[in-house]
């Protein structure tokens, strides 16, 4: 599963930056951040 800056979170999980594999925790529903290491905008569950 993948997930973008800026859209909503589709579920909750340790998201990984597909660039920097930096994780973060994210609940469902929340807006996604940027990468708060790296500034990617890819994510991927864990
Ligand atoms: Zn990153």
């Amino acid at each position: 599963m993948k997930a973008s800056t800026g859209e909503k979170c589709p579920k909750s999980g340790n998201w990984v930056c597909t660039k920097c594999k930096q994780v973060h925790r994210m609940d469902a529903g929340e807006t996604m951040p940027p990468c708060s290491k790296c500034n990617h905008t890819e994510f991927k569950l864990s």
